[in-house]
Protein backbone atom coordinates (compact mmCIF):
# COMPACT_ATOMS: atom_id res chain seq x y z
CA UNK A 1 0.00 0.00 0.00
CA UNK A 2 1.02 3.36 -0.96
CA UNK A 3 1.15 6.57 1.52
CA UNK A 4 -1.19 7.83 -0.71
CA UNK A 5 -3.65 4.77 -0.29
CA UNK A 6 -4.94 5.20 3.12
CA UNK A 7 -6.47 1.72 4.71
CA UNK A 8 -8.24 0.48 7.72
CA UNK A 9 -7.12 -1.19 10.72
CA UNK A 10 -9.93 -1.35 13.32
CA UNK A 11 -11.72 1.63 11.87
CA UNK A 12 -9.24 4.16 12.46
CA UNK A 13 -7.25 4.74 8.70
CA UNK A 14 -3.69 3.96 8.81
CA UNK A 15 -1.09 4.71 6.26
CA UNK A 16 1.72 2.32 5.78
CA UNK A 17 5.16 4.05 6.32
CA UNK A 18 8.71 3.32 3.94
CA UNK A 19 9.49 1.13 7.22
CA UNK A 20 6.79 -0.87 6.36
CA UNK A 21 4.55 -0.35 9.82
CA UNK A 22 1.30 1.23 9.82
CA UNK A 23 0.42 4.20 11.41
CA UNK A 24 -2.98 5.41 12.31
CA UNK A 25 -3.92 8.75 10.20
CA UNK A 26 -4.85 10.72 13.59
CA UNK A 27 -2.97 11.11 16.54
CA UNK A 28 -3.29 12.99 19.68
CA UNK A 29 -0.78 16.02 20.07
CA UNK A 30 0.45 16.23 24.12
CA UNK A 31 2.09 19.31 24.11
CA UNK A 32 1.10 21.48 26.89
CA UNK A 33 -1.19 18.81 28.48
CA UNK A 34 -0.60 19.11 32.15
CA UNK A 35 0.53 16.63 34.19
CA UNK A 36 -2.48 16.24 36.36
CA UNK A 37 -4.82 15.97 33.35
CA UNK A 38 -2.34 13.50 31.31
CA UNK A 39 -3.72 10.30 32.29
CA UNK A 40 -7.36 11.11 32.55
CA UNK A 41 -7.07 12.54 28.87
CA UNK A 42 -4.93 9.07 27.40
CA UNK A 43 -7.37 6.90 28.63
CA UNK A 44 -10.23 8.58 27.39
CA UNK A 45 -8.70 8.83 24.28
CA UNK A 46 -8.07 5.63 24.46
CA UNK A 47 -11.46 5.00 24.78
CA UNK A 48 -12.67 6.83 21.98
CA UNK A 49 -10.83 5.32 19.83
CA UNK A 50 -7.20 6.87 19.63
CA UNK A 51 -4.62 4.86 18.92
CA UNK A 52 -1.77 7.07 17.94
CA UNK A 53 -0.07 9.61 20.78
CA UNK A 54 2.70 12.10 19.88
CA UNK A 55 5.02 12.75 22.69
CA UNK A 56 8.71 14.63 22.94
CA UNK A 57 11.19 14.35 25.69
CA UNK A 58 11.17 18.50 25.22
CA UNK A 59 7.25 18.11 26.91
CA UNK A 60 8.77 17.04 29.82
CA UNK A 61 5.55 14.47 30.73
CA UNK A 62 6.99 11.55 29.36
CA UNK A 63 6.83 9.76 32.49
CA UNK A 64 2.84 10.48 33.09
CA UNK A 65 2.41 9.28 29.66
CA UNK A 66 4.14 5.85 30.61
CA UNK A 67 1.88 5.91 33.63
CA UNK A 68 -1.22 6.37 31.39
CA UNK A 69 -0.17 3.28 29.26
CA UNK A 70 0.71 1.28 31.92
CA UNK A 71 -2.33 1.66 33.42
CA UNK A 72 -4.23 0.97 30.02
CA UNK A 73 -1.86 -2.41 29.32
CA UNK A 74 -2.61 -3.20 32.77
CA UNK A 75 -6.25 -3.05 32.81
CA UNK A 76 -6.85 -4.29 29.37
CA UNK A 77 -8.38 -1.52 27.57
CA UNK A 78 -5.56 -2.05 25.17
CA UNK A 79 -2.74 -3.86 24.11
CA UNK A 80 0.85 -2.34 23.61
CA UNK A 81 0.48 -3.78 19.69
CA UNK A 82 -2.42 -1.61 19.08
CA UNK A 83 -0.89 1.54 19.96
CA UNK A 84 1.53 3.74 18.39
CA UNK A 85 3.48 5.95 20.65
CA UNK A 86 5.70 8.29 18.98
CA UNK A 87 8.33 10.50 20.99
CA UNK A 88 11.73 13.42 19.97
CA UNK A 89 15.12 13.66 20.83
CA UNK A 90 15.63 17.06 21.80
CA UNK A 91 17.86 19.51 20.59
CA UNK A 92 20.32 19.26 23.45
CA UNK A 93 20.87 15.56 22.97
CA UNK A 94 21.78 14.90 19.20
CA UNK A 95 25.56 13.68 20.36
CA UNK A 96 23.51 11.08 22.50
CA UNK A 97 21.02 9.07 20.27
CA UNK A 98 21.04 6.12 21.66
CA UNK A 99 21.00 7.31 25.31
CA UNK A 100 18.35 9.77 25.06
CA UNK A 101 16.20 6.98 23.76
CA UNK A 102 16.87 4.68 25.56
CA UNK A 103 15.54 7.24 28.51
CA UNK A 104 12.83 8.11 27.08
CA UNK A 105 11.83 4.11 26.66
CA UNK A 106 12.52 4.16 30.19
CA UNK A 107 9.55 7.21 31.17
CA UNK A 108 7.33 6.17 29.50
CA UNK A 109 7.70 2.28 30.58
CA UNK A 110 8.02 0.80 26.78
CA UNK A 111 10.21 -1.55 25.38
CA UNK A 112 9.64 -0.18 21.94
CA UNK A 113 9.27 3.20 20.12
CA UNK A 114 6.62 3.02 17.02
CA UNK A 115 8.69 6.60 15.71
CA UNK A 116 11.39 8.18 16.47
CA UNK A 117 11.91 11.09 15.71
CA UNK A 118 14.81 14.29 15.32
CA UNK A 119 12.64 17.25 17.01
CA UNK A 120 14.79 20.44 15.32
CA UNK A 121 17.70 20.37 12.73
CA UNK A 122 19.37 22.23 15.28
CA UNK A 123 21.85 20.60 17.32
CA UNK A 124 22.48 22.66 20.81
CA UNK A 125 24.71 22.70 23.97
CA UNK A 126 24.35 19.50 25.71
CA UNK A 127 23.62 19.44 29.11
CA UNK A 128 22.27 16.39 30.66
CA UNK A 129 20.23 13.06 28.44
CA UNK A 130 16.54 14.08 28.53
CA UNK A 131 17.02 17.35 30.29
CA UNK A 132 16.04 18.84 27.08
CA UNK A 133 17.34 22.53 28.16
CA UNK A 134 17.25 25.02 25.82
CA UNK A 135 20.69 26.76 27.14
CA UNK A 136 21.84 30.28 25.75
CA UNK A 137 25.01 31.83 26.14
CA UNK A 138 26.11 35.12 27.62
CA UNK A 139 24.91 36.97 24.75
CA UNK A 140 21.43 35.70 25.96
CA UNK A 141 21.15 33.64 22.36
CA UNK A 142 21.01 30.09 22.25
CA UNK A 143 23.57 28.33 22.66
CA UNK A 144 23.57 26.38 19.37
CA UNK A 145 26.49 23.35 18.52
CA UNK A 146 28.41 23.89 15.41
CA UNK A 147 30.48 20.56 15.75
CA UNK A 148 27.23 17.98 15.28
CA UNK A 149 26.69 17.57 11.36
CA UNK A 150 22.86 15.94 11.18
CA UNK A 151 24.10 13.06 9.29
CA UNK A 152 26.06 12.23 12.54
CA UNK A 153 22.32 12.62 14.76
CA UNK A 154 20.72 10.74 11.36
CA UNK A 155 23.43 7.80 12.14
CA UNK A 156 22.31 7.68 15.40
CA UNK A 157 18.63 7.69 14.94
CA UNK A 158 19.44 4.18 12.64
CA UNK A 159 21.56 2.44 15.27
CA UNK A 160 17.98 2.87 17.51
CA UNK A 161 16.41 0.73 14.87
CA UNK A 162 18.86 -1.77 14.84
CA UNK A 163 19.43 -2.03 18.22
CA UNK A 164 15.51 -2.85 18.14
CA UNK A 165 14.26 0.33 20.23
CA UNK A 166 12.55 2.02 17.62
CA UNK A 167 10.35 0.56 14.52
CA UNK A 168 10.51 4.17 12.00
CA UNK A 169 12.65 6.65 12.34
CA UNK A 170 11.74 10.49 11.15
CA UNK A 171 12.34 13.72 11.01
CA UNK A 172 10.53 17.33 12.39
CA UNK A 173 10.99 20.88 11.66
CA UNK A 174 12.80 19.67 8.64
CA UNK A 175 12.23 22.51 5.62
CA UNK A 176 13.03 20.85 2.02
CA UNK A 177 16.59 21.31 1.24
CA UNK A 178 17.46 19.06 4.74
CA UNK A 179 14.69 17.06 4.06
CA UNK A 180 16.52 15.86 0.68
CA UNK A 181 19.82 16.14 2.37
CA UNK A 182 18.66 13.38 4.76
CA UNK A 183 17.29 11.26 2.05
CA UNK A 184 20.58 11.59 0.21
CA UNK A 185 23.05 10.25 3.35
CA UNK A 186 20.63 8.08 5.37
CA UNK A 187 20.41 3.73 4.63
CA UNK A 188 17.06 3.82 6.85
CA UNK A 189 14.96 6.45 5.12
CA UNK A 190 12.63 8.91 7.20
CA UNK A 191 9.50 6.91 7.49
CA UNK A 192 7.72 10.35 8.36
CA UNK A 193 8.23 14.31 8.52
CA UNK A 194 6.56 15.68 10.88
CA UNK A 195 6.42 19.85 10.27
CA UNK A 196 3.46 22.72 11.01
CA UNK A 197 1.19 22.91 8.14
CA UNK A 198 -2.95 24.15 8.25
CA UNK A 199 -4.94 25.92 6.02
CA UNK A 200 -2.68 29.23 6.85
CA UNK A 201 0.84 27.53 6.63
CA UNK A 202 0.41 25.29 3.69
CA UNK A 203 3.56 23.77 2.78
CA UNK A 204 2.35 22.73 -0.88
CA UNK A 205 5.90 22.10 -1.90
CA UNK A 206 7.31 20.48 1.70
CA UNK A 207 4.08 18.17 1.21
CA UNK A 208 4.45 17.39 -2.65
CA UNK A 209 8.24 16.77 -1.99
CA UNK A 210 7.57 14.35 1.26
CA UNK A 211 5.06 12.21 -0.71
CA UNK A 212 7.23 12.02 -3.92
CA UNK A 213 9.34 10.38 -2.01
CA UNK A 214 7.88 8.16 0.25
CA UNK A 215 8.14 10.30 3.67
CA UNK A 216 4.85 10.78 5.27
CA UNK A 217 3.98 14.36 5.93
CA UNK A 218 2.39 14.65 9.59
CA UNK A 219 0.72 18.50 10.56
CA UNK A 220 1.91 19.45 13.60
CA UNK A 221 0.03 22.30 15.21
CA UNK A 222 -2.82 21.08 12.75
CA UNK A 223 -5.28 23.45 13.98
CA UNK A 224 -3.16 26.49 13.49
CA UNK A 225 -2.73 25.75 17.81
CA UNK A 226 -6.10 27.59 18.04
CA UNK A 227 -6.50 29.51 21.69
CA UNK A 228 -3.01 28.61 22.59
CA UNK A 229 -0.92 29.76 19.56
CA UNK A 230 -2.93 33.33 20.10
CA UNK A 231 -2.12 33.29 24.03
CA UNK A 232 1.41 32.01 24.17
CA UNK A 233 2.79 33.46 20.79
CA UNK A 234 -0.04 35.92 19.63
CA UNK A 235 -0.67 34.30 16.46
CA UNK A 236 -3.73 34.59 14.19
CA UNK A 237 -6.08 31.39 14.19
CA UNK A 238 -7.57 30.02 10.97
CA UNK A 239 -10.52 28.78 13.21
CA UNK A 240 -11.19 32.38 13.00
CA UNK A 241 -11.19 32.32 9.59
CA UNK A 242 -14.64 33.47 7.57
CA UNK A 243 -13.91 31.01 4.57
CA UNK A 244 -13.43 28.50 6.68
CA UNK A 245 -16.24 29.37 8.95
CA UNK A 246 -18.22 29.08 5.58
CA UNK A 247 -17.54 25.45 4.43
CA UNK A 248 -17.68 24.74 8.25
CA UNK A 249 -21.63 25.90 8.12
CA UNK A 250 -22.31 23.78 4.64
CA UNK A 251 -21.23 20.82 5.83
CA UNK A 252 -22.62 21.35 9.48
CA UNK A 253 -18.91 20.96 10.83
CA UNK A 254 -16.82 22.92 13.42
CA UNK A 255 -14.03 24.91 11.79
CA UNK A 256 -11.60 22.86 13.44
CA UNK A 257 -13.34 19.82 11.63
CA UNK A 258 -12.78 21.24 8.57
CA UNK A 259 -8.77 21.99 9.08
CA UNK A 260 -8.29 18.42 10.05
CA UNK A 261 -10.54 16.63 7.28
CA UNK A 262 -8.57 19.30 4.70
CA UNK A 263 -5.62 18.01 6.26
CA UNK A 264 -6.48 14.41 5.83
CA UNK A 265 -7.24 15.00 2.17
CA UNK A 266 -4.18 16.38 1.31
CA UNK A 267 -2.67 13.15 3.09
CA UNK A 268 -1.23 14.48 5.51
CA UNK A 269 -1.39 12.77 8.66
CA UNK A 270 -2.86 15.32 11.50
CA UNK A 271 -2.20 15.56 15.08
CA UNK A 272 -4.16 18.23 17.03
CA UNK A 273 -4.30 18.39 20.82
CA UNK A 274 -7.68 18.94 23.19
CA UNK A 275 -7.64 17.81 26.50
CA UNK A 276 -11.50 18.36 26.49
CA UNK A 277 -13.15 14.69 26.27
CA UNK A 278 -15.79 16.75 23.46
CA UNK A 279 -13.12 17.88 21.21
CA UNK A 280 -11.16 15.14 21.39
CA UNK A 281 -14.19 13.06 19.81
CA UNK A 282 -14.97 15.89 17.48
CA UNK A 283 -11.14 15.99 15.80
CA UNK A 284 -11.95 11.92 15.30
CA UNK A 285 -15.78 12.30 13.79
CA UNK A 286 -13.76 14.04 10.74
CA UNK A 287 -13.27 10.18 9.57
CA UNK A 288 -16.63 10.03 8.67
CA UNK A 289 -17.21 13.17 6.19
CA UNK A 290 -15.66 13.97 2.72
CA UNK A 291 -14.99 17.80 1.34
CA UNK A 292 -16.02 18.13 -2.13
CA UNK A 293 -13.05 18.75 -4.82
CA UNK A 294 -14.48 22.53 -4.99
CA UNK A 295 -14.31 23.24 -0.85
CA UNK A 296 -10.61 21.85 -0.93
CA UNK A 297 -9.96 24.53 -3.70
CA UNK A 298 -11.82 26.99 -1.36
CA UNK A 299 -9.74 26.17 1.66
CA UNK A 300 -6.42 25.99 -0.41
CA UNK A 301 -6.77 29.65 -1.61
CA UNK A 302 -6.72 30.92 2.08
CA UNK A 303 -3.33 30.24 2.67
CA UNK A 304 -1.54 33.24 4.45
CA UNK A 305 1.96 31.23 4.71
CA UNK A 306 2.00 31.88 7.93
CA UNK A 307 3.98 29.84 11.23
CA UNK A 308 1.80 30.34 14.53
CA UNK A 309 4.24 27.86 16.79
CA UNK A 310 6.83 30.25 17.29
CA UNK A 311 8.97 28.50 20.18
CA UNK A 312 12.13 30.43 19.34
CA UNK A 313 10.86 33.41 20.63
CA UNK A 314 12.66 32.47 23.62
CA UNK A 315 15.96 31.62 22.40
CA UNK A 316 16.99 35.08 21.18
CA UNK A 317 17.34 34.58 17.69
CA UNK A 318 15.15 33.25 15.06
CA UNK A 319 15.75 29.95 13.72
CA UNK A 320 13.37 30.20 10.39
CA UNK A 321 15.37 33.58 9.45
P1 LIG B 1 -3.17 22.36 17.66
O1 LIG B 1 -3.19 22.93 16.30
O2 LIG B 1 -3.42 20.92 17.85
O3 LIG B 1 -4.19 23.20 18.53
C1 LIG B 1 -4.36 22.93 19.89
C2 LIG B 1 -5.35 23.97 20.42
O4 LIG B 1 -6.60 23.80 19.78
C3 LIG B 1 -5.59 23.86 21.90
O5 LIG B 1 -5.73 25.17 22.38
C4 LIG B 1 -6.93 23.12 21.99
O6 LIG B 1 -7.57 23.51 23.15
C5 LIG B 1 -7.62 23.62 20.74
N1 LIG B 1 -8.56 22.65 20.14
C6 LIG B 1 -8.40 21.33 19.97
N2 LIG B 1 -9.47 20.79 19.36
C7 LIG B 1 -10.33 21.82 19.14
C8 LIG B 1 -11.60 21.90 18.54
N3 LIG B 1 -12.21 20.82 18.05
N4 LIG B 1 -12.20 23.12 18.48
C9 LIG B 1 -11.57 24.23 18.97
N5 LIG B 1 -10.36 24.21 19.55
C10 LIG B 1 -9.75 23.01 19.62
O7 LIG B 1 -1.78 22.82 18.31
P2 LIG B 1 -0.60 22.08 19.07
O8 LIG B 1 0.45 23.08 19.23
O9 LIG B 1 -1.06 21.39 20.27
O10 LIG B 1 -0.12 20.99 18.02
C11 LIG B 1 -0.61 19.66 18.02
C12 LIG B 1 0.47 18.68 18.42
O11 LIG B 1 1.54 18.71 17.46
C13 LIG B 1 1.17 19.03 19.74
O12 LIG B 1 0.37 18.72 20.87
C14 LIG B 1 2.43 18.22 19.61
O13 LIG B 1 2.18 16.86 19.90
C15 LIG B 1 2.76 18.42 18.13
N6 LIG B 1 3.68 19.55 17.91
C16 LIG B 1 4.95 19.25 17.47
C17 LIG B 1 5.87 20.25 17.25
C18 LIG B 1 7.23 19.91 16.75
O14 LIG B 1 8.12 20.78 16.83
N7 LIG B 1 7.45 18.72 16.25
C19 LIG B 1 5.54 21.67 17.50
C20 LIG B 1 4.18 21.89 17.90
C21 LIG B 1 3.29 20.86 18.08
P3 LIG B 1 -8.10 22.47 24.27
O15 LIG B 1 -6.98 21.59 24.69
O16 LIG B 1 -8.56 23.40 25.35
O17 LIG B 1 -9.24 21.72 23.62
Amino acid sequence: MSLREFGELENMPTVTLSSGYEMPVIGLGLWRLEKNELKDTILNAIKLGYRHFDCAAHYKTEADVGEALAEAFKTGLVKREELFITTKIWNSDHGYVVEACKNSLKKLRLDYLDLYLVHYPLPTRHNAIGQTASLLGKDKVLDIDVTIPLQQTWEGMERTVSLGLVRSIGLSNYDLFLTRDCLAYSKIKPAVSQFETHPYFQRNSLVKFCLKHGVLPTAHTPLGGAAANKDMFGSISPLDDPDLNDVAKKYGKSVAQICLRWGIQRKTAVIPKSSKIQRMKENLEVLEFQLSHEDMEVINSIDRKCRTSLPSKTWGLDVYA
